[in-house]
This record gives C-alpha cells, structure tokens and sequence, in this order.
C-alpha cells in the first residue's frame, strides 16, 4: 500500500516515513502544495496524510486539484489545533478523515488503515482473491490455508496485481509502485520478472492457481482463472 505524506515540517515528516515504513506502506513525501499535486496527478496512492499549513499555500487547494482530476483517493488532514475552520472546509472538500496536532503514530496508523479498507476493500481486514487470502492488517497471505512468507516487495506487488485486476500492467508501472522516487536510478526493469518469478512460485508451491499472464512486450495480467 503506497501513501504521500505532504508535510513541510521535516522533523515530522521523517518521523511519519520512519513509522509508517515500519508499518510496511510504502511511503512518498513532499513538502508543498505545488509538488504535491504534480505527485497525485501523475501517480496513485492508497491514502495521502495532508497537512493544511504548507509554505506555498494551503492543503486545502490539494484537495481541491484531488477533486477537480477525478480522483478518489483516502485523505487525512493533519491541521494544527484549534483551527476548526480547516477541519470543516477540509471534510467539506472530501477529505475522510482528520488528525489534531500533535497526534498519536498509532492512532494515524489505524485511521490509515480504516481509510484503506473502506475505499478499497468494503470494509475488510481480509482480501479475498480465490484461493488467496491477504490479512492486511497482520500482513499474512495464506494461498489455499497454507501460510506462504513473502518478502515485503512480493507481498507489495502480490496487493498491487490484485489492486489491478483484469488489467495489463507494464513493468514500468510496477516499477514505479514499488520504488516511488527511486526509479530512476534503474536503466531497466527487467529485474522486476525475479520478483513476479519468486511470488508466482510461492503461490503456485502452496497448491494456488496461477492467476498471472505475461502480456509479451507489454507486461502482466493478473485475473481469476
Ligand atoms: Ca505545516
């Protein structure tokens, strides 16, 4: 699950990626509201934590852009206390959820999480993608009640696929999921097909259906069989 934090205040900021990282989302950060609508127009996020007071503006306007490109991802507002006015704009403009500074790490995981279950998964703790079960809470994957391990990029990629399913991902998108900003440090993204290799594998050992297709030349396909 990939989240942007826009946040100015460093300190924070690093405090919200050590954490959240250590929760196993990836994690994207800026710093303005200018970069930050670049990021969402151009990417997906599963949820974005906004802080309303940014150096060039305010968050509000992130969530306006949001609105205006269409797009429905989960947002939590971080506003500074007492300023209620910015609560009830920001929930007025669509934002789902919001946090008073100082919050508590946990608390913003939960709500994370929540936000995460309600847009994608109506609700659940679980995914269900045939014989895969996904418990994204303790981040268990049990293929056929078997409980497979994953490294924390399979298991990024394993929800990503699903997130997808039915449709033709390039490898330069699943690329981009994974590694955010540090993409352009590769030159190809062949070594992506380890990863598909070793998760495949891990699925189709503990007795799973191999739910994915090489689309040739494009990239992968991850359907029901
Ligand atoms: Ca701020």
């Amino acid at each position: 699950m990939k989240l942007l934090i826009i946040e100015d205040e460093q300190e924070v900021q690093d405090d919200l990626i050590e954490f959240l990282k250590g929760e196993k989302f990836l994690c994207e950060a800026v710093s303005t509201a200018s970069i930050a609508k670049e990021k969402v127009y151009m990417h997906d996020y599963d949820a974005i934590i906004l802080d309303i007071g940014l150096p060039d503006g305010s968050g509000l306007e992130v969530l306006e852009y949001l609105k205006k490109i269409n797009k429905d991802t989960g947002v939590i507002i971080l506003s500074a206390r007492g300023s209620i006015d910015d609560k009830i704009s920001g929930l007025n403009l669509g934002a789902d959820d919001y946090l008073t500074k100082p919050f508590d790490f946990n608390e913003l995981n939960a709500r994370i999480k929540s936000i995460i279950r309600r847009k994608h998964f109506h609700g659940s703790n679980n995914i269900d993608f045939g014989d895969i079960v996904i418990n994204t809470d303790s981040h268990e994957v049990n293929v056929n009640n078997q409980l497979i391990i994953l490294t924390q990029k399979e298991y990024q990629l394993l929800l990503f696929l699903i997130s997808n399913e039915n449709r033709v991902i390039t490898k330069e998108s699943i690329v981009e999921h994974l590694w955010g900003d540090d993409t352009d440090m590769f030159d190809s993204f062949d070594f992506i097909y380890s990863h598909i290799k070793n998760l495949r594998k891990k699925i189709v050992n503990a007795g799973g259906n191999d739910y994915l297709s090489t689309i040739y030349g494009v990239g992968y396909k991850f359907q029901r069989t």
